[in-house]
């Protein structure tokens, strides 16, 4: 089925927001997944701090699950993020990284935290629903988000979805 779409890449993953949904045999359904589906990729996973804060310590774990599956069978990830940004870099420093990439979406952390996630490959996108000043467009003319903090070597890049 996702083979016949040309351009279409599938993903596999725990959400945060479903993680008391998971059954006892996810993780191995998910690499079985994976296994028959060589061009897919890990996600979303995430970390969601605007979820209860009991769901943090399980989100985390659940993220590492996931992130060390996506590592050890080198696909990218997409990364669902809201509020944890600090703690989500430093679980990504501590794993190496992304592996071959991700995608971070809907990024609305503070500019500071940006080096620190273009060292760890990830690529941003802003979406169009964003508050204007949210968007990619916006935090570039802001200086929120400077156009210096992509250009380096690496495979840190901005995408902004069409408005
Ligand atoms: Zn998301």
């Amino acid at each position: 089925m996702l083979s016949a779409q040309e351009g279409v890449l599938a993903s596999f993953g725990l959400h945060p927001w479903y993680i008391s949904e998971r059954t006892d045999w996810w993780l191995d359904k998910l690499e079985t997944l994976l296994v028959a589906s060589p061009g897919a990729g890990v996600g979303e996973l995430g970390l969601d701090h605007a979820m209860d804060k009991f769901t943090h310590g399980l989100q985390e774990e659940i993220f590492l699950y996931q992130l060390r599956l996506a590592n050890r069978l080198n696909r990218t990830v997409s990364i669902h993020c809201r509020r944890a940004f600090e703690r989500m870099i430093t679980l990504l420093e501590k794993e190496g990284g992304v592996g071959p990439g991700g995608v971070l979406h809907s990024f609305s952390g503070p500019k500071e935290l940006i080096p620190s996630l273009k060292n760890l490959d990830c690529i941003f996108l802003f979406q169009d629903q964003s508050p204007p000043k949210a968007t990619g467009e916006g935090l570039r003319r802001s200086g929120r988000f400077p156009r210096s903090a992509c250009s380096s070597k690496r495979t840190a890049r901005i995408c902004c979805l069409p408005h």
